[in-house]
């Protein structure tokens, strides 16, 4: 039977180059990188190759690249780093912290954590501007009273996890260096390596979080860029490992296969994203055209259908009426599709999803939510398995058949 992976926003296969890079450094070139000798400064100059390499890919210098534990460790990083505390509480003295209201979890939960202060979005995931102009005028004037501290980190995803949506990241940038000149700005790009030209569209951010598994690099592998210039104070202290910001012996053979997916993924770059684009078109429009009582996420009511454009090539999201998708996904799975619901989370169980919420997606849809995510291994053959068994799945789940 055909089966289709349509879950490369949870993680995306390895490059086999990538495999083929990391395996010396597991075995015969598995020394410390931090020690003295010959087999130590091997290991050390091949995270420094590897530093060079994604540091030119995101448009940094190779000093502004730091290594950590994946995507989640970077968002960590920027995010109590930039705010400058260990504590489970900001005071005034330290200055709101500001994030959308879409922001992965790795985000979203250490701002609130905080305290912090979220951005509206639109129907279609984008944040809203002037949301944001309002948000940091109020802390502005706050500040100005003398009754808080200005505002100390603004964080905006790049693309979302669970819809796709791209933020409008320079007109960010300008609004936050105009009301909150002190703020440091982080953006997640972890969603966005694949289909965007990363460099271009984070330029105007002090720091920025990537994940090696998302572009066919090793799980546990993740990179935070901090600009010249930024402050961040670390989470983890130690060895005094990559600048002093992430104490702890680098995972060299993940750095390098991270290295490896990085080049490959930014060299195939603008066919992929014609390619997949294609082929979640074709997968959005057939869905739509045979399951009645689907939606494509982000429509605007009276509008002609979400623009695309607006999103990653790789994404498509759908919500089913009188559908579950726990259920769903059951039956999808006996069909050999694999997908998901919201975005995945350690326990595999559904949650309901902020990021719908925060688009004013009704409960009764958002039960119904379905995302299909293609990523650099997606054939034709998996997106036509996808086309015959949702619809067969959804009219034996409205048939009351399990
Ligand atoms: N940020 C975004 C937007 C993500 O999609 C993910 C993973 O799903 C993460 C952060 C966390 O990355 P990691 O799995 O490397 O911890």
């Amino acid at each position: 039977m055909v089966s289709a992976y349509l879950d490369h926003a949870a993680t995306t296969p390895m490059r086999p180059e990538a495999i083929d890079a990391m395996l010396p450094f597991l075995d015969v070139r598995f020394a410390n990188p931090s020690g003295g000798h010959r087999m130590a400064r091997d290991a050390r100059r091949a995270i420094d190759d590897a530093r060079d390499e994604i540091a030119a890919l995101l448009g940094a210098h190779p000093r502004e690249v730091v290594f950590t534990s994946g995507g989640t460790e970077s968002d960590n990083l920027a995010v109590f780093g930039a705010a400058r505390t260990g504590a489970p509480a900001l005071t005034a003295a330290h200055g709101p912290v500001v994030c959308s209201a879409v922001e992965h979890h790795a985000v979203l939960d250490p701002v609130e954590s905080l305290g912090g202060l979220t951005v509206a979005v639109d129907a279609t995931g984008r944040i809203d501007l002037d949301d944001l102009a309002r948000v940091l005028e109020g802390a502005a004037a706050r500040a100005a009273a003398g009754e808080a501290a200005g505002v100390r980190l603004v964080s905006v995803m790049a693309a979302n996890n669970e819809v796709g949506t791209i933020q409008p990241l320079a007109e960010v940038a300008e609004l936050v260096r105009r009301l909150a000149p002190d703020a440091v700005l982080h953006t997640d790009a972890v969603q966005a390596f694949c289909w965007t030209d990363v460099a271009g569209l984070t330029a105007g951010a002090d720091l920025v979080s990537l994940s090696a598994h998302k572009f066919g690099g090793p799980k546990g592998v993740g990179v935070l860029v901090v600009r010249d210039g930024v402050t961040v104070t670390p989470r983890q202290l130690g060895g005094g490992q990559e600048r002093g910001l992430r104490s702890g012996t680098q995972d060299v053979a993940g750095i390098v296969a991270a290295a490896v997916a990085a080049r490959l993924t930014a060299a195939g770059r603008p066919v992929e994203v014609e390619r997949a684009a294609k082929q979640r078109d074709r997968l959005l429009d057939g869905l739509l055209a045979s399951v009645p009582g689907l939606i494509e996420t982000g429509a605007v009511p009276g509008e002609a259908g979400p623009d695309r454009r607006g999103r990653v090539a790789g994404t498509a999201h759908v919500c089913i009426e009188d559908v579950e998708s726990e259920a769903l996904l059951f039956m999808l799975e006996r069909d050999e599709l694999y997908a998901s619901a919201a975005s995945s989370c350690s326990s595999g169980a559904m949650q309901s999803s902020h990021v719908l919420a925060a688009m004013g997606v009704a409960p009764e849809l958002r039960a119904g939510s379905l995302r299909l995510s293609l990523g650099w291994t997606t054939t034709d053959a998996e997106i036509d398995h996808a086309l015959a068994v949702v619809p067969a799945a959804v009219e034996r789940l409205r048939a009351g058949g399990l």
